[in-house]
């Protein structure tokens, strides 16, 4: 199973990081073992800068590649909800630097994942509305409409450099509101008004 991450995907967060719009779908990978297991996340040792990101995460159900954007809405059947934490302060260092952003993106747990994927047909799937609450104050609020790149353009896009295959997730990008969490923190995600995941920051 592979992860795939998007990278600016909704114009407000590209703005809030004073970052240029895409023309194309940006994409990294964090590997496997990127999945946060239970509900407790520890702030690791090489960041003073910890960000959460808010995002709707793809499930593929079939294999493919060069899926053509028409074709691409039969390669996933269900939606969920998860978090692309990200250690900022490295991540700068390695853009200013010119660096790949592994360090400050694909560490241990640094994706939170909903146990429970929403099927499409529950959804309206051109207007899915999201949102992050840090200790019950909303942080984060989204919705699919705003994305640069839709769902099936990401999956033609990513599919023409790597076979998908069955459970592979793709993490879908995050609006803006971006910002830092401290010990104690207790991080709620929801879709619509579904409670989708709860973490704590320890
Ligand atoms: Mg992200």
């Amino acid at each position: 199973m592979k992860i795939i991450c998007i990278g600016r995907n909704y114009a407000d967060h590209a703005k809030e990081m004073k970052s240029e719009l895409p023309t194309e779908p940006i994409f990294f990978f964090k590997p496997d073992l990127a999945i946060l297991r239970g509900h407790k996340f520890y702030i690791p040792d090489f960041t003073n800068d910890l960000h959460y990101e808010v995002e709707l995460v793809i499930k593929i159900n079939r294999v493919g590649k060069h899926i053509d954007e028409q074709f691409a809405h039969k390669y996933y059947n269900q939606i969920g909800l998860g978090i692309d934490f990200t250690a900022r302060d490295i991540q700068q260092e390695c853009k200013a630097k010119g660096l790949p952003w592994e360090k400050a993106k694909a560490f241990e747990n640094s994706a939170v994942l909903s146990k429970q994927f929403i099927d499409k047909s529950d959804l309206d799937m051109e207007n899915i509305q999201f949102s992050l609450s840090k200790n019950d104050t909303v942080v984060q609020n989204g919705t699919s409409s705003a994305m640069i790149f839709t769902f099936d353009k990401i999956i033609a896009y990513v599919s023409q450099f790597v076979t998908l295959k069955i459970g592979d997730l793709i993490y879908t990008g995050t609006p803006k509101g971006v910002g830092p969490i401290k010990i104690g923190d207790k991080l709620n995600g929801f879709i619509g008004d579904k409670n989708m995941f709860k973490i704590e920051v320890r």
